[in-house]
């Protein structure tokens, strides 16, 4: 399955929103979101006149949006709410949680890289250790209590200390602690779904996903 190499802004666009899938340039007037409120392609000034979208419609956009926020393929989302679903609780707070856990989340989270995009990249690339292994799985799931770090070969990376000194470093999640000299971060418990910034209605994810 190929990973979506095209334009990340059009999927912005798609959305009719900021996903801040880019970094320094979402918070930027150049942001196209900012300028084009329309989707993208020939027909997409048209959509803004569009009639009302159907119930099944806004479901269905609600878990693109989540899906492309977080970079993932429609079979890796399904498969995490199928876990999400299993686990005791709300399983839209399961969903959210489970996401927010992945190790290139964390990463991104911890202001190592400027993008969930960048933070999958350093991952790949064997560049993140966690509690003192390299792990090279961005879908990699994190526990409270985990150690995060970019590994010593890797600290003097131009990407990561880009990402640490940009201006728009998002501020560090409270459930998340740093080392910025050393690149070293932790979970200090596991996030709530009142803790994860994620502007989205996951109850129609799970209503979409149980029809
Ligand atoms: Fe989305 Fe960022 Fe591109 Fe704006 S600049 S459209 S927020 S990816």
């Amino acid at each position: 399955m190929a990973r979506y190499t095209g334009p990340v802004c059009k999927r912005c666009r798609r959305e009719g929103q900021k996903l801040f899938l880019k970094g320094a340039k979402c918070y930027t007037e150049k942001c196209p979101v900012e300028r084009r409120q329309y989707a993208p392609g020939q027909h997409g000034p048209a959509s803004v006149r569009r009639r009302k979208q159907s119930e099944y419609s806004v479901q269905l956009r609600e878990k693109q949006k989540v899906k492309r926020v977080y970079g993932l393929h429609e079979k890796q989302f399904r498969n995490l709410f199928e876990y999400a679903a299993g686990r005791p609780g709300v399983t839209g707070d399961n969903l959210v949680v489970a996401l927010e856990s992945r190790l290139d989340n964390v990463v991104f989270r911890l202001g190592l890289a400027v993008s969930r995009r960048q933070a999958r990249q350093l991952v790949r690339h064997r560049h993140v250790k966690v509690n003192g292994i390299v792990v090279d799985i961005p879908s990699y799931r994190l526990s409270a209590g985990d150690e995060v770090a970019v590994r010593e070969k890797s600290r003097e990376l131009d990407l990561v200390d880009a990402s640490l000194g940009a201006r728009s470093r998002p501020r560090l999640m409270e459930w998340l602690s740093l080392d910025e000299k050393k690149k070293v971060g932790r979970v200090v418990r596991q996030p709530a779904r009142g803790d994860i910034p994620l502007a989205a209605q996951e109850q129609l994810i799970v209503e979409l996903y149980s029809k």
